[in-house]
C-alpha cells in the first residue's frame, strides 16, 4: 500500500487514456480545443506497463477517463489488460455515455464493473448548450445499453453552473424515483483561463440540496452522512435511487482523498487541483527499470498536496479539466 507524508493510503488510480473528447463542454474547454501531439500520449503498451506497476504497489481501483476514454480506439484491450491485472479489484469508467451503445458489451465482456456518465440535462436543447457538441438521445441510449449490460449501479455525474442548468437539479433528480441510479451534483470548479465561466456560476451543494428539497420534499441521508467515494449521498423516500453532491470547492474531501491520476501524456498527477506532477512517460521512454519506475511513483506519492483554495479563486493553472480527466 502507498502512503503519504499526512499518512493517507493512496490505492485509487484514475487513468486518463486520451485528451481527446468528443464534446467540448463549456465548463470543461474552449470551444476552439487544440489537442496535445498523439506523440505526447502515453502508447497501449505504455499504459499497460504503468498500470500494472502501479498495481503491484498496491493500487486496487482503476477508473478510465479523459478527455472521452471511448474514442481511445483501444479501450475495450486496456480495461481487459487491467481488469486481468493481478491486485486489480475494481475498474470503471467515466464517460460521456455517447459511444456507450454500441461499446458497453464489449466493455463489460473485457472486465468493465462499473460507469459513471456525465449528464448535466434532460433537455436537448440545453444538452447542445452546455456541450456544444452530441446529442442527448445518443447519451440517454447508452445509459440504458449500460444498464442492459449489467454495469450497475449506474451513477449519472451532473455538473451544476448557474444560469445554464439548474433546472436540472430538480429533473435529475426526479429520475431516482424510477430508477436505481445515483444522481450525482457535481460543484462546478472554475478552471482559470479554460473557460469563461467564473466562480459567482459555481452553485454550492447547499443550495442545490435547498433547490431540490423546495420542489421535491425533504432529502434523507444516507450512509449517516459518511461519504461514498467523494460524494455526500441522499435519497427521496419511496425513491429507488440516490442523489448525491459533490462538494469539491465549498467542502473540499482531502482528508478522504485516496487517489492519484495519470495524465494521457504519463505525468503521475498528485492532487486535481495543485500542478504537482511526476512526470514517468519521459523515464519510461529513456529506458528506466520497473524499480526507478516505482521509486518515482513511491517520492511523488510521498508529497502528494493537501487542501485547495478553489474557494477563494486559486486554480491549478498547468492543465485543463479535459487534460486531467476529472
Ligand atoms: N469525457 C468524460 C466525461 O464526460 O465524463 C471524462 C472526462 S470529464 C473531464 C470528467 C468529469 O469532469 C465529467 O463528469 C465532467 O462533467 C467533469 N468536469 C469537467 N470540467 C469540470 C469543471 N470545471 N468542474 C467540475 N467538473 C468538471
Amino acid at each position: 500500500m502507498t502512503i503519504d507524508r499526512f499518512g493517507r493510503a493512496i490505492h485509487y488510480i484514475r487513468i486518463s487514456l486520451t485528451d481527446h473528447c468528443n464534446l467540448r463542454c463549456v465548463y470543461c474547454m474552449p470551444e476552439k480545443m487544440t489537442f496535445r501531439p498523439t506523440a505526447e500520449m502515453m502508447t497501449f503498451d505504455e499504459i499497460v506497463t504503468l498500470s500494472k506497476l502501479l498495481a503491484l504497489l498496491g493500487f486496487d481501483k482503476f477508473r478510465l477517463t479523459g478527455g472521452e476514454p471511448t474514442v481511445h480506439p483501444a479501450v475495450v484491450d486496456i480495461v481487459r489488460e487491467i481488469a486481468a491485472t493481478p491486485g486489480v479489484a475494481s475498474i470503471s469508467l467515466t464517460t460521456n455515455g455517447l459511444l456507450l451503445k454500441k461499446l458497453a458489451e464489449p466493455l463489460v465482456k473485457a472486465g468493465l464493473q462499473r460507469v459513471n456518465v456525465s449528464l448535466d440535462t434532460l433537455d436537448p436543447i440545453e444538452y447542445r448548450r452546455i456541450t456544444r457538441r452530441g446529442h442527448f438521445t445518443q447519451v440517454w441510449e447508452g445509459i440504458m445499453a449500460a444498464e442492459s449490460a449489467g454495469l450497475k449501479p449506474i451513477k449519472l455525474n451532473a455538473v451544476i453552473v448557474r444560469k445554464f442548468n439548474e433546472k436540472s437539479l430538480v429533473d435529475l433528480s426526479r429520475l431516482t424515483y424510477e430508477h436505481p441510479w445515483q444522481v450525482r451534483f457535481i460543484e462546478m470548479m472554475p478552471f482559470g483561463g479554460a473557460t469563461s465561466l467564473q466562480l459567482n456560476q459555481v452553485v454550492k451543494s447547499g443550495e442545490m440540496r435547498q433547490t431540490i428539497q423546495a420542489a421535491l420534499g425533504p432529502l434523507e441521508l444516507v450512509n449517516h452522512g459518511e461519504l461514498d467515494g467523494e460524494a455526500q449521498m441522499y435519497k427521496l423516500p419511496g425513491s429507488l435511487g440516490e442523489i448525491g453532491f459533490i462538494s469539491s470547492v465549498s467542502v473540499p474531501f482531502c482528508a478522504a482523498c485516496s487517489r492519484a491520476r495519470l495524465t494521457a501524456d504519463g505525468h503521475l498527477r498528485l492532487c486535481l487541483l495543485r500542478d504537482n506532477e511526476v512526470d514517468l512517460l519521459t523515464p519510461l521512454r529513456s529506458g528506466a527499470n520497473l524499480a526507478e519506475l516505482r521509486q518515482l511513483i513511491l517520492d511523488g506519492i510521498w508529497a502528494k498536496p493537501w487542501g485547495h483554495g478553489l474557494a477563494e479563486g486559486e486554480f491549478a493553472t498547468n492543465r485543463i479539466m479535459s487534460e486531467i480527466g476529472g
